[in-house]
């Protein structure tokens, strides 16, 4: 369906007619620039109508910035539109999924979702192509039939795909993400990864390092656990228990959850898309013993309008402390969700409050 509405506006004339029309359906698809004011649109934007003389096509908000076009401040265009928001919205209900030890309800994911069961079910199904339950089956057939070789997500797969390039990815979306997405291999891959479980004040952590630098900072409650999740993100690498020379990175990394203002002198191989990238960026500057909201970090890095994105950049974050989401919260003060559980996001800030006095 995504498909045939990409082809409704496959020539400049058809989109012309959109624009005219200010078709909705033809948001996602494509975008149009005014030469004359050097700012770019969404399709359906209710701006004044521009002269067809004056009007350039473009298929992503890169290309028109690219072509020296600005967004429009009353579309915003390179904001997430509603459906994006859905998508991100889903798809971070499909990580739960894909990470939760326990089979979770219909009901208990509509909750997370802040949506009615019904509601849920029927935008679930219309984003990923399957049911909540299909798609919790699927997963864990694939987790037993592939053991750890090859985990696909589709969180996963619109990160490959990539947010910015939003109109290519819709175009396919139900192709990329429905069961098909099974083949849709998670990248490359032959990485080295070592790593190393310690005991530290929030309990048991590992830490994994390709040859790039640290990967990944995770909390956890048994060994096994956290072992089988490091697998599970990275199914096509070489994963191996660390060498004696592993044990100064582990233990450096042990000081910066004790003592978080000491900061972190490794390198940090980090793996996301862009926009993530952005967002840990932006919560490596907050100062320990401070928290922020994820409207100011949203804010911080010019996209006001995606503050639900940047929660789902939060929850996505897998270097704890290094890369310090536990240091936002909702804008009313609560703590909102914490990857690693919300107790340890409480006793991470408190104990950050605490030494704040002696910085
Ligand atoms: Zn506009």
């Amino acid at each position: 369906m995504q498909i045939a509405i990409a082809e409704l506006f496959s020539t400049d004339a058809l989109r012309w007619d959109a624009v005219a029309s200010r078709d909705r359906q033809a948001d996602e698809t494509f975008f149009y620039a005014v030469t004359t004011t050097g700012v770019y649109c969404r399709p359906a934007c209710a701006s004044r109508l521009p002269n067809r003389q004056n009007v350039r096509f473009f298929q992503t908000c890169t290309e028109a910035e690219q072509a020296g076009f600005r967004p429009c401040k009353r579309c915003q265009p390179n904001a997430m539109s509603p459906r994006e928001e859905q998508v991100q919205l889903i798809a971070k209900i499909c990580t739960l999924i894909e990470t939760s030890e326990e089979s979770l309800s219909l009901n208990e994911l509509a909750v997370t979702a802040g949506l009615s069961p019904y509601h849920f079910q029927r935008l679930f199904k219309e984003i990923v192509g399957v049911t909540p339950k299909r798609y919790a089956i699927a997963q864990r057939e694939q987790r037993v039939r592939d053991s750890l070789q090859q985990v696909t997500s589709v969180t996963q797969a619109i990160y490959n795909a990539g947010f910015s390039t939003s109109s290519q990815f819709y175009a396919g979306a139900s192709d990329k993400l429905g069961m098909a997405a099974s083949q849709y291999k998670a990248g490359a891959t032959n990485i080295e990864i070592r790593f190393a479980i310690a005991q530290s004040f929030l309990g048991l952590v590992l830490v994994a390092a390709t040859e790039r630098g640290v990967c990944a900072i995770e909390f956890g409650d048994t060994p096994e656990m956290l072992t089988e999740r490091l697998k599970t993100r990275f199914p096509n690498a070489q994963v191996q228990e660390s060498d004696p020379t592993f044990s100064n990175w582990v233990a450096q990394v042990i000081g910066l959850i004790e003592t978080p203002d000491r900061g972190l002198n490794l390198p940090l191989d980090i793996q996301g898309t862009a926009f993530q990238q952005r967002v840990w960026q932006a919560l490596q500057t907050i100062p320990p013993g401070t928290t922020v909201s994820y409207a100011d970090v949203a804010k911080q890095i010019n996209q006001p309008t995606a503050v639900r994105a940047v929660a789902t950049a939060c929850a996505a974050n897998t270097l704890a402390i290094a890369i310090p989401c536990h240091r936002v919260v909702r804008s009313n003060g609560d703590l909102s969700g914490y990857r690693w559980g919300i107790e340890r996001k409480r006793a991470l800030l408190e104990r950050e409050a605490l030494r704040r006095t002696t910085y």
